[in-house]
């Protein structure tokens, strides 16, 4: 089926980039802006000029899933992960291996890399063997770890000496939108880099945003996780306060679901928050970072933020009582051991 919308071919344009884009990736209608844009192959400006062979560093909840996208859409994929066994399941489905970071940059025109935390963001492209040794003129390195502007600023140094260009572009959206293809992307950096990877942002996600200077896609990332992260102890206090003065906390999840507080996150987590269940998509341990890179981004600009502060000093108990990886919806564990304090 051949998609016209203001008068572009896209399905054309989208599968002379990955031959065998599958129909549920076909783009859907466009709404764009100076700084954003929606689930589009509109960027694509010469397949001569789009990237053929795609790198992916970091192969975890996130990792996963989005590489196993670009696979399944036709893409060129090589894939590295620090523990190899997660990179069975996807050269089961064609993607080729190379045994460091270093290697697959090498290999390929552009690299994608999906690390824990800014110190693994950072091995992985500065280190020994790290992605950086293998990049030169011409080739694009493409970080969508959560990482404070700092660290991605350090990056994008170390790229760029190679002559290579750099955009860091965080992630909105959990371990479900990233199976669905369906992330918020939060880009920043080389804007032309920006319009070569756009085709592989718009497989893996349902929107991406351009936001300049090296440093705003991550201030950005942070800003909407540190909102996140207070919301989340706020349900957990709510859910509990209401089961402590005989409320069935199931109903309050109802009842927050259909008024002007309702998010998708609480009718998500809710249910399975009220059974003591929190299946993992988001790790304790990385939401806990998040608040704590936000924190030094507020300090850095002398904004008081007491509301993520003390979410903080929450996750950092959930910690302290060994709920590090499960779902960050498990720290409502440690307000109940609080409570009982
Ligand atoms: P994850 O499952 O913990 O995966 C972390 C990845 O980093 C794994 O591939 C891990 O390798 C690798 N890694 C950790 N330390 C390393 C080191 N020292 N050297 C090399 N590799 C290392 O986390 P995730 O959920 O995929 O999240 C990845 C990033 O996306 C984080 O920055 C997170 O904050 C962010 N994020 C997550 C979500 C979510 O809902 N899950 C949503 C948006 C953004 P191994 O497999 O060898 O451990």
């Amino acid at each position: 089926m051949v998609s016209l919308v203001r008068g572009v071919n896209y399905s054309l344009m989208a599968t002379s980039f990955c031959p065998s884009l599958p129909q549920h990736f076909k783009p859907t209608p466009i709404i764009k802006s100076s700084s954003f844009s929606f689930k589009v192959f509109s960027s694509l400006s010469s397949p001569d000029e789009t990237p053929t062979r795609v790198g992916f560093l970091g192969l975890g909840i996130m990792g996963s899933p989005m590489a196993q996208n670009l696979i399944k859409a036709g893409c060129d994929v090589t894939v590295w992960n620090r523990t190899k066994s997660k990179c069975d399941p996807l050269i089961d489905i064609g993607a080729k291996y190379k045994p460091s970071p270093a290697e697959v940059a090498a290999s390929c025109d552009v690299t994608f890399a999906m690390l824990a935390d800014p110190e693994s963001a950072v091995v992985v492209a500065c280190g020994e063997d790290g992605a950086a040794s293998g990049m030169s003129p011409g080739k694009g390195y493409v970080d969508v770890s959560t990482v404070d502007g700092p660290t991605s600023k350090l990056i994008n140094g170390q790229i760029k000496e190679t002559g290579a260009l750099f955009l860091e572009a965080p992630v909105s959206g959990s371990k479900k939108p990233a199976e669905d293809g369906q992330l918020i992307f939060l880009t920043a950096g080389d804007k032309s880099l920006y319009e070569k990877v756009a085709p592989y942002l718009d497989i893996m996600g349902k929107s991406r945003f351009y936001l300049g200077d090296v440093g705003n896609g991550a201030a950005m990332k942070l800003v909407v996780n540190m909102i996140m992260g207070s919301m989340m102890t706020s349900f957990a206090e709510g859910l509990l306060l209401s089961e402590k003065v005989g409320l069935d906390p199931s109903v309050v999840v109802e009842v927050i679901s259909q008024g002007a507080i309702s998010a998708p996150m609480f009718s998500l987590k809710g249910p399975s928050m009220v059974q003591s269940k929190y299946p993992t998509a988001f790790l304790l341990k990385h939401q806990q970072k998040d608040m704590r890179l936000a924190l030094g981004l507020a300090e850095s600009v002398s904004q008081s933020t007491p509301i993520a502060a003390a979410a903080n000093e929450l996750y950092k108990v959930a910690k302290s009582h060994g709920l590090t990886d499960r779902d960050f919806s498990a720290v409502i564990e440690a307000l109940k051991v609080k409570l009982k304090e």
